[in-house]
């Protein structure tokens, strides 16, 4: 039964499951397309209420015309908003691209900072950007935490907080700093082709045994 084994437990048998189903490193798995950290840095600002298949045909076009801070920073606006309208909130988006762009020049010698306590100083990036940044670009510690890590933490009751940053270290502690970035990857993966906001698909999920959610949900036999 899932219940009867620990949280680690299962977190430890979960981690070997998926990275089974989806092998790789956090690099391999980022669906995102980018040629250095700061590429991965603008894409991920930009996939915010976007999907990364729309994050990738936007991106050639905009890292051909701005394909580092020099440029980015120098952008003209019409011409950037342009060109990253399909992503959406595209004025906002600017304004970060702009913004990180100038900052990265002026405070970091125009190069992509690695930790964590910089990455968050830049415009519009939080914590689960940074940790997509340190984990995908630099091989670094890094578990990003979003809607699709929380509800499947959730339902396999790894972290129970509805706050990413508790639930971050929550899942840090369960399955080792060094595999968050793959981890979480691979629980968006999980998420997107068996374990959907509205539709779960129990009886085929390689889970199904270490899920408290699952379980509950099986037909009874009598
Ligand atoms: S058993 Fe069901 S609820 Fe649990 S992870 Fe798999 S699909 Fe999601």
């Amino acid at each position: 039964m899932a219940t009867s084994r620990s949280a680690k437990e299962r977190a430890g048998e979960i981690a070997n499951r998926l990275e089974a189903l989806f092998p790789g490193t956090a690099a391999e798995l980022c669906a995102l397309e980018f040629a250095s950290p700061f590429q991965l840095l603008c894409a991920t600002v930009l996939s915010a209420q976007c999907t990364d298949i729309r994050v990738n045909l936007t991106t050639p076009k905009l890292f051909e015309a701005y394909p580092d801070p020099q440029s980015m920073a120098s952008a003209d606006r019409s011409t950037l908003e342009h060109l990253i309208f399909a992503t959406g909130f595209y004025r906002a988006k600017a304004d970060h691209l702009l913004g990180l762009a100038a900052r990265i020049l002026e405070v970091y010698g125009g190069e992509v900072p690695e930790a964590m306590e910089d990455l968050v100083t830049l415009p519009g990036v939080g914590r689960k950007t940074a940790n997509v940044v340190r984990s995908v670009a630099f091989g670094l510690p890094g578990l990003p935490v979003d809607t699709h890590v929380l509800r499947l933490t959730k339902r396999l009751d790894l972290a129970r907080s509805t706050d990413p940053v508790k639930v971050e270290h929550r899942l840090n502690a369960l399955f080792g700093p060094e595999v968050g970035g793959a981890m979480s990857l691979r629980l968006i993966l999980h998420g997107r082709s068996t374990c959907a906001a509205r539709v779960m698909k129990c009886e085929s999920c390689a889970l199904l045994d270490l899920c408290p959610t699952g379980q509950r949900c099986q037909p009874i036999t009598l």
